[in-house]
């Protein structure tokens, strides 16, 4: 199509966005998207979490004639998406399993009043499932979570092959590809699997700048997370290793906070999974203690905090479970509390892989230690290791606000490796430091320790250093767990020995001040307005059974707040009220501002 007509239909878009979203403007690369999509063009859009992928086919699929068929994985996304396009207006439906109106639905699409019709990828290749779309003028494919159509993908679901024949049996309709996760590799096979033209992949930056990164190490996880709820009244998720620790953790943090806390994790029997993941969407101070099996599916736009109780898998990983948090483009935070045990027995696990994967393991290991053990800006890092070139420093980083006190201690780690050597490789990190300090007790004194050169070679500046080194020289691999929980030297260790490599280490940082009682990150000024505009919201959500996020955002509220409009029309220019949820809820609103 024309540029000229496709501008003008951008600028049709532009319009559209806010009397049906609400929003004054596009965010980052929506336009671009949109604009492919109206002109008919097939686009693979890689976009981060929060960035905005359902509105770049909801808002063409509200504008041009014709259905724009969705296809999504889970049918927990598919309804979350669903409530929200219909408060928004836009005429929607699913057909999963689970929903009755399958008549409704049907009847519906086949008289064109649908602009949005979502599926799952085992319906969309069933051949009742082409007949069906081939009696109504069809806008747009929508593939969501493109990248399960890779087996590059870490989430390879075959059913998406089958799209391909359904789609080329439309071959007027353009395709648009989504997905926040796709490197060049999984790229590369999303076009060619979906036939979408090698000039129509649009990458937006991997940054989630709302996002606050901190890494600390873990001393109390109980103690460090609530401490965190504190800060963060909001929602949080915190990732544990296991499932028991995902109960113990829950029980407690919320005896010690008296906040809503549940469990989550695969063994817990899945109605009560179920429950659980409910009941953290729709509340707005829940905090869930889960293993990774939660998250995929989750759409909350508002939790406030992810944190990790233990190192994650892979910077991979951590990025995705950290980019659930502050969907809504509001401040949140990343908490990674690690310990040195974490990498000591993630490398002791790399010797029970298969020989093939232990490499590749190894990599993820060590690029993990660099994130964890850098003096320097935490996003930039992460960034660079998506492969993109981002400033040294961000300001929105434990370290970028807080510059950390870095010092050499190769000649210490130098003590502590062979203190390790010379004991033999299998006493604990608490013997190796009375040795080098000098402290002889019973155990010393029987195994003749006492009598090592490396006996006492630490000086009482040093000493307070060890217990760092013991950390850093562990995520190193210089240090390994034995399997009687001893330490041994590992493969990174004899460059150090050698001098060949030096050990700096981070100092930790004073604490940092308090947050001012009675504000939160949804109400930086303590507001009461604002108070009692989400008081209201919450009403509303619980009488429609839904989450209040559906009604309106925090920033939504807050602008009221500070806006106090006293007219419908005033209301409208607040950013996220369209036209329909002015109708729905405007007056309510109105008068708890009238009121204040
Ligand atoms: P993604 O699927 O990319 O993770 P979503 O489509 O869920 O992101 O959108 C994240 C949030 O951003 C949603 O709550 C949405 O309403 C909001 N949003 C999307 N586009 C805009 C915009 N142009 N202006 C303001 N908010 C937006
Ligand atoms: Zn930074």
């Amino acid at each position: 199509m024309h540029g000229v007509i496709a501008d003008d239909l951008l600028e049709q878009a532009q319009a559209r966005l806010k009397s049906l979203f609400g929003f004054d403007n596009f965010r980052g690369r929506q336009p671009e998207v949109i604009r492919r999509v109206l002109s008919g063009q097939s686009t693979l859009a890689v976009m981060p979490t929060g960035a905005g992928k359902s509105l770049t086919y909801q808002l063409p699929a509200h504008m041009l004639a014709g259905t724009c068929v969705v296809v999504s994985p889970l049918i927990a996304l598919m309804h979350d998406q669903l409530r929200s396009a219909r408060a928004n207006g836009i005429r929607a439906a699913t057909l999963t399993s689970v929903d009755e109106d399958w008549r409704e639905t049907q009847e519906a699409f086949r008289a064109g009043a649908l602009d949005l019709l979502y599926v799952a990828p085992e319906r969309a290749s069933q051949p009742q499932f082409r007949e069906l779309l081939s009696c109504t003028p069809l806008a747009l494919f929508a593939v969501d979570e493109a990248h399960c159509v890779s087996e590059w993908g870490h989430d390879f679901r075959p059913d998406y092959r089958l799209l391909r024949p359904l789609m080329d049996a439309f071959p007027d309709v353009p395709r648009l590809a989504l997905t926040a996760t796709a490197d060049a590799h999984t790229r590369a096979d999303i076009i060619a699997q979906l036939g979408i033209p090698d000039d129509g992949v649009i990458i937006a930056g991997f940054d989630r700048p709302n996002i606050r990164y901190v890494i600390r190490h873990r001393d109390s996880a109980a103690r460090q997370v609530a401490q965190l709820m504190a800060d963060n009244p909001g929602p949080g998720i915190v990732y544990v290793p296991t499932r028991r620790k995902a109960e113990a953790l829950a029980q407690q943090i919320g005896a010690s906070t008296g906040r809503p806390v549940l469990p989550y994790h695969a063994g817990l029997p899945p109605e009560e999974r179920a429950a659980n993941q409910a009941a953290f969407v729709a509340s707005e101070d829940m905090v869930i203690c889960a293993t990774i099996a939660f998250g995929m599916g989750i759409d909350k736009p508002d939790v406030r905090f992810v944190a990790h109780a233990g190192i994650p898998k892979s910077i991979e990983a951590y990025y995705q479970e950290t980019g659930r948090a502050g969907r809504d483009g509001d401040p949140a935070t990343a908490v990674m509390l690690w310990g040195a045990g974490d990498f000591a027995q993630a490398r002791q696990r790399l010797g029970e892989l298969p020989e093939g994967r232990r490499a590749g393991e190894r990599t993820r290991l060590d690029a993990l230690a660099v994130l964890v053990e850098t003096p320097g800006c935490r996003r930039a890092i992460l960034l660079r290791h998506f492969g993109e070139n981002p400033p040294e420093t961000c300001g929105n980083c434990d370290h970028c606000l807080n510059a950390p006190t870095v010092t050499d201690a190769s000649e210490v780690a130098r003590k502590v490796l062979s203190a390790v050597y010379r004991t033999g490789q299998s006493y604990g990190f608490g013997h190796i430091q009375k040795v080098l300090t000098g402290q002889s007790d019973e155990r010393v004194l029987q195994r003749g320790h006492d009598r090592l050169s490396v006996f006492g070679i630490v000086s009482a500046e040093e000493a307070p250093l060890l217990q760092l080194l013991s950390r850093t020289l562990q995520a190193r691999g210089a240090l390994v767990s034995t399997d009687h929980g001893g330490l041994a030297l590992g493969d990174n260790a004899r460059a150090i020995l050698k001098g060949e490599k030096t050990v700096e280490i981070v100092l930790p940082p004073p604490r940092e001040r308090r947050r001012p009682r009675g504000s939160s990150v949804s109400n930086p000024l303590g507001d009461p307005l604002f108070d009692s505009l989400r008081d209201l919201r919450r009403s509303l959500a619980a009488e429609a059974q839904m989450p209040p996020y559906v009604i309106f955002h925090d920033a939504t509220l807050r602008e009221m707040a500070a806006l106090r409009p006293q007219s419908l029309d005033q209301l409208a220019t607040v950013g996220g009220v369209g036209a329909k949820k002015l109708e729905a809820y405007g007056d309510a609103f109105l008068a708890v501002i009238r009121q204040h």
